[in-house]
């Protein structure tokens, strides 16, 4: 595998792979992972219907709480069945096994009423398309009831999602051409990408019949570990968002963390300021990802309005992803990444914007997963060796 290989600083970045992680492993991590315990980190607002707006032909994608129905395939809606394409063609993309029925990617909704209150927002955000306004279609949920792992969601539903944001919606990495703007737009999907399957191979379903969960390191090994260019995009999406968060330091601390219960909320703010003015971060690693080096051609004004529309493109494409924990989290990370994206390349820069509170639980939730990856990238990597441990 090719961690061995990854020396001096993170591309595009500037801090080195070493201190990264000890950093990451003495100092985040266990902040973050208590920070997201956290009665005001754990929830999340969602509208976690599936309601795309692109392949009105598939009527996978139209059903509306497709999550409860089974579909078993004599169930499948009739209607939905033998779709003729606008140019009178079977879609090839049609594809009956409802994913939505399979019990491990249902959201569990189960709230805890008395550390739980619902707030309201206010704001958009230029970098998502932002559809949970609406209160009646939304859901609160209890992100530590719905770790992302294993869901069982792939085939051509999950794979045309990820062709159709890499295709039409991130510029080609190799494109001499391109600026370095939407190569950080490539290196954050990428990252992100490489984050999931890095959580899908730490917690999978070995044994269905035995509901027998654990690592399969094969799985990581082949979608990960052998590929240099996306465990760097891990790296560089772990360190844009940690710039993201502390360049927010001042607002993060004022921020209220009010979930009616003080001495949580004053647990919550105490982990805040541990996170985004720590000491050892600052000594070693004082700016993860220097933006000021970006938006220095003369289009800029114009790339920043296509990058967000790309990126704006992405986010609603979520609402597309055949399967309902995986929407969540995709969710989630595509507004993370949105909220960092607009912290760092926000026009009234150096001033952070106001942040909703949705979003600040995604900057923090997604920070978190992907400080995870790293960690069981290194701790699973070894496991590789031998395979025959685990499948
Ligand atoms: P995929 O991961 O689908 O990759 C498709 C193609 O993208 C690859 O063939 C490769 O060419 C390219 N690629 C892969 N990784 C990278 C990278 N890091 N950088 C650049 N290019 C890359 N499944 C779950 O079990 N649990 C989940 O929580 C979950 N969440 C998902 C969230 C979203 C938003 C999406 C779109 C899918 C999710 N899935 C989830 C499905 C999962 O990501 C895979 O699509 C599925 O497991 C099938 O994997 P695959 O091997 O076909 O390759």
């Amino acid at each position: 595998h090719c961690l061995d290989k990854l020396s001096g600083v993170v591309e595009d970045c500037c801090c080195d792979y070493t201190t990264v992680n000890s950093l990451n492993r003495e100092v985040l991590h266990p902040i973050l992972q208590r920070l997201v315990r956290t009665p005001f980190f754990r929830y999340f607002k969602a509208k976690l219907w599936c309601d795309c707006p692109f392949w009105p032909e598939d009527g996978m994608c139209r059903l509306r709480d497709c999550s409860v129905c089974e579909c078993p395939e004599g169930e499948f809606p009739e209607n939905f069945k033998g779709i003729i394409s606008p140019s009178g063609g079977r879609l090839s993309s049609y594809d009956p096994v409802c994913q939505e029925g399979k019990p491990q990617a249902l959201v569990d909704r189960t709230l805890d009423p008395k550390a739980f209150r619902g707030w309201a927002a206010n704001r958009d955000n230029p970098w998502t398309h932002d559809d949970e306004r609406e209160e009646g279609d939304v859901t609160y949920v209890n992100l530590l009831l719905n770790p992302e792992r294993f869901t069982g969601y792939a085939g051509p539903s999950a794979a045309r999602i990820w062709a159709a944001i890499y295709r039409d919606n991130v510029l080609a990495p190799h494109d001499k051409l391109a600026p370095p703007e939407s190569r950080v737009l490539y290196k954050l999907i990428s990252g992100l990408h490489s984050s999931i399957s890095v959580h899908i191979a730490a917690e999978s379903l070995l044994d269905e019949s035995a509901n027998k969960w654990g690592p399969n390191v094969t799985l990581l090994h082949e979608r990960v570990l052998e590929y240099e260019d996306r465990v760097s995009n891990l790296y560089f999406t772990f360190l844009f968002v940690l710039r993201a968060v502390t360049k927010a330091a001042d607002y993060l601390i004022e921020a209220e963390y009010n979930t009616g219960n003080p001495s949580d909320d004053e647990q919550t703010a105490v982990l805040v300021q541990h996170l985004v003015r720590n000491e050892q971060l600052q000594a070693a690693c004082p700016k993860p990802f220097d933006e000021a080096k970006l938006w220095q051609g003369k289009d800029g004004a114009q790339l920043l309005l296509q990058l967000q529309k790309q990126f704006r493109n992405i986010s609603a494409i979520m609402d597309c992803v055949g399967c309902e924990k995986c929407r969540l989290w995709g969710k989630l990370q595509i507004l993370g990444l949105g909220t960092a994206l607009e912290i760092l390349f926000s026009e009234d820069s150096p001033n952070p914007p106001v942040l909703q509170r949705n979003e600040v639980i995604a900057l923090v939730n997604l920070l978190n997963r992907l400080s995870e990856s790293l960690i069981y990238l290194y701790d699973l990597a070894p496991l590789v060796e031998e395979p025959s441990t685990f499948r």
